[in-house]
């Protein structure tokens, strides 16, 4: 039997490659192939929906229906049970289909005479373009060797339609890849750009769906993998003793690459009629659909390697993707379904005008490499890596966090304007560079900067912050593969310092764990990483790391001034305990004969309610304090800086939390503590403009922030804007945001 349906599938497939050949439209080619598809599966009905758009599918050719419902039956994704399939990716099989729930009966296609029906999505790499159904008058159930049969078909048609063998003359067809498409994400790091897309990962275009030889290229497959597993192995040999990490991932590839279920199912669906390739791509979407209905994180993890792998076999066999010489275009925009801050980092600083991820998240570190490179990123923005293709013309904005790629004229002039006036702001802040932030009722407010890697240094001078407020260590430890030695790092801190040409550096030790997961540390199960085992608890229980980085610091100074903060202490006893042992180090290195720092403070980082209210002693024997306002605001309101759902939800000018930040900032003046707040809410206009109302004198933030900050700055009088504050308060008013807005458009402020 299945010797039967092979060779059947096999000739089926062989018309559909025929098809390809022939010179026909796009509408016969499709017409003819739904012919086809009928009459191979002794059906009476075959059908092929396409989307038109995102939400809705079109009956673009049918063998069965009335032929007067082709382009004109149209149905949303969810609805009836074509819809169904569109939805949730998956294949409907049954043999009643009028009594299956949701059925929708649509007369206008005479469907209701015919019982069974099966439907299955038509994909490409997880990307759905459309369904494709047969159905019979006879109550009968297409058995698994059919259905295996009509998902490599499915499957052919995927590439057909990619490969734009359906596009036809009225618009209901429309190419791929041709037409205008927005897409909309969250936004990690703002600004416009506007260029030509650049892949990350260039998708490979399969040419030959089909084989009539299976045996040649079943060969094929197996020299492919061959030379796969040799690849690996020779990656294997090349990984450094100790990159525990990246041996794991490479025996997970090499546990693939030698997987018997894996070269089965290719081999049948060669068998079949499908060609390498394109039994590579099957295997590829179904797991990228698996990977979609995941929620187990191991499990994802190893459908990634899959895909990866499958990517690499693709390039192999096709010769096509990476390394390719694919030139990068003009103002490249890169997009990627994810990517790494290192393999960012490998593009270079200057080269790249934007980016725009399917994945990442805004605390991600590639988020992180874009903000010190001051180009606008956004992620999530669905769907966009295999909608995009190389050099395609787009527009990214990065203050609506949309992407519009092949943009029509209009988007095209109205962005025009809108890169101009970001242009014209840009201009306006450069020419505050060297001025003070200093508010008309004569208060200065020194502004900082953030950063975390040498890329960032050069930004001091360009930005005109005063020094950095916040250096996060983590993130050297982050970009590499492997633990820093020591001498590395004091090269790496000495070299910092002497970029910032004696302007102060806040150091910050290590604020490992939470979303800082370093790629060659054993990862830690916790229930709950963000109040997990992380930054000064590692430190304090890790002595020899915490040793070792202050070690780093003291000799990257060599008789310099140094400031180092400890993150996320939570009581008095943890600061008194870290300062020890940085005064410990201190001795044992003027033991061993290094110079010590001419002068030097140890600071905290406030960052979890509890610290707000600890001793009077604490704050005395703070050096100094900096509010670490993101962890600080997710605990206050204990809303997840990293949840998209929440992270919103409550205003950073909500009346409770003002006041509480109002209270710190108080008991740090009666103690004399210098202050400073160095969350990113420090770098909106708005919220920076209150926190100096409220008493700080110090902010550090984003290079690229300092320049709206200290311009809204220069316009208000912090007597008036305490006013509205204690108003907003006395009125019992949840936020001062609205009252604080409509005082500034009066004002003629802008901001
Ligand atoms: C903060 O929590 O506000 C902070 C600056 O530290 P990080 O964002 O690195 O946790
Ligand atoms: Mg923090």
């Amino acid at each position: 039997m299945i010797e039967v349906i092979e060779s059947e599938s096999r000739k089926l497939l062989g018309r559909l490659r025929d098809t390809l050949a022939e010179d026909t439209a796009g509408q016969e080619r499709l017409d003819h192939i739904t012919h086809l598809i009928a009459d191979s599966m002794q059906a009476e009905v075959c059908s092929i929906y396409l989307f038109r758009d995102e939400q809705t599918l079109e009956l673009c050719a049918t063998e069965g229906l009335n032929a007067d419902a082709v382009h004109k039956t149209r149905l949303k994704v969810g609805e009836g049970l074509v819809g169904r399939v569109a939805r949730k990716k998956r294949i409907v099989n049954t043999i009643d289909a009028p009594s299956e729930r949701g059925f929708r009966y649509m007369p206008e296609t005479g469907e209701e005479i015919f019982s069974a029906f099966i439907g299955l999505p038509i994909q490409r790499l997880g990307e759905t373009l459309g369904v494709l159904v047969v159905q019979s008058k006879e109550r009968r159930c297409f058995t698994e060797d059919e259905v295996y049969a009509l998902e490599v078909v499915a499957m052919v048609l995927a590439e057909m339609a990619e490969l734009g063998a359906f596009v036809a003359e009225d618009s209901a067809i429309g190419a791929l890849h041709t037409r205008p498409e927005m897409f909309k994400g969250t936004v990690a790091q703002e600004g416009v750009a506007s260029g030509q897309v650049y892949l990350h990962e260039p998708r490979v275009v399969v040419t030959n769906p089909v084989t009539d030889d299976p045996v040649a290229e079943t060969k094929r497959l197996i020299e492919a993998i061959d030379t796969l597993r040799v690849s690996v192995d020779d990656m294997l040999a090349d990984v450094p003793q100790g990159d525990k990490d990246q041996r794991e991932i490479l025996e997970a590839y090499r546990m693939f690459a030698n997987s018997r279920g894996w070269m089965r199912r290719m081999s049948e669906d060669i068998a079949l009629g499908l060609s390498a390739e394109a039994a590579i791509e099957k295997e590829q979407s179904l797991a990228r659909t698996r990977l979609e209905h995941s929620p187990d994180p191991y499990l994802r993890e190893r459908l990634h390697d899959l895909d990866d792998l499958s990517n690499r076999l693709l390039r192999i066999l096709t010769g096509q993707g990476e390394n390719t010489g694919a030139e990068m275009p003009e103002n490249p925009i890169l997009v990627a379904r994810n990517i790494g801050p290192a393999e960012l980092l490998d593009y270079g600083k200057g080269k790249l005008k934007g980016i725009i991820l399917e994945q990442g998240s805004v605390g991600s570190h590639a988020a992180i490499v874009a903000r010190a490179w001051a180009i606008p990123l956004i992620v999530h923005a669905e769907g966009i890596s295999t909608e995009a293709l190389n050099g395609d013309p787009i527009l990214l904005d990065g203050e609506r966090g949309t992407a519009h790629l092949r943009p029509d004229e209009t988007v095209q002039a109205a962005f025009k304007d809108k890169m101009a006036m970001h242009h014209k702001e840009q201009m306006r802040f450069a020419d505050l560079v060297d001025e003070p932030a200093l508010t008309l009722c004569g208060n200065e407010v020194k502004l900082h900067m953030n950063a975390g890697l040498m890329v960032d240094l050069p930004s001091l001078k360009t930005s005109g912050a005063l020094g950095v407020g916040l250096f996060r260590t983590e993130l050297q430890f982050l970009i590499r593969s492997s633990f820093p030695k020591r001498s590395e790092l004091t090269s790496l801190y000495s070299r910092v310092m002497d970029a910032a040409d004696g302007k102060r550096i806040v150091f910050r030790t290590l604020d490992i764990g939470s979303d800082k997961v370093l790629p060659y540390m054993a990862p830690q199960d916790e229930p709950n990483p963000a109040m997990g085992w992380r930054a000064i608890r590692v430190g304090l229980d890790k002595r020899g790391v915490m040793k070792m980085q202050l070690q780093s610091l003291i000799r990257a100074a060599n008789g310099r001034d140094l400031s180092v903060m400890f993150p996320f202490v939570a009581q008095l006893e943890e600061y008194r305990a870290a300062r020890k042992i940085f005064e410990g180090v201190l001795e044992q290195e003027r033991k061993l004969g290094h110079v010590l720092p001419r002068h030097y403070e140890v600071g905290v980082m406030l960052e979890t309610p509890s610290l707000a209210f600890a001793p009077d002693a604490f704050f005395e024997e703070a050096d100094f304090i900096s509010i670490g306002g993101n962890d600080l605001k997710q605990f206050f309101f204990a809303a997840d800086r990293e949840n998209e759902r929440v992270r919103r939800r409550y205003d950073t000018l909500n009346v409770s939390y003002i006041s509480f930040l109002k209270q710190i900032v108080d008991r740090c003046k009666l103690h004399d503590t210098s202050v400073s707040f160095c969350g990113e809410d420090a770098g909106k206009p708005l919220e920076a403009a209150v926190f100096a109302a409220i008493g700080f004198r110090a902010l550090s933030m984003r290079p690229a922030s300092i320049g709206p900050v200290k311009s809204l700055m220069r316009g208000v009088d912090l007597g008036a804007l305490n006013e509205i504050i204690e108003k907003a308060s006395r009125e019992g008013k949840q936020s001062i945001r609205e009252d604080l807005q409509s005082y500034l458009a009066q004002n003629e402020v802008a901001y």
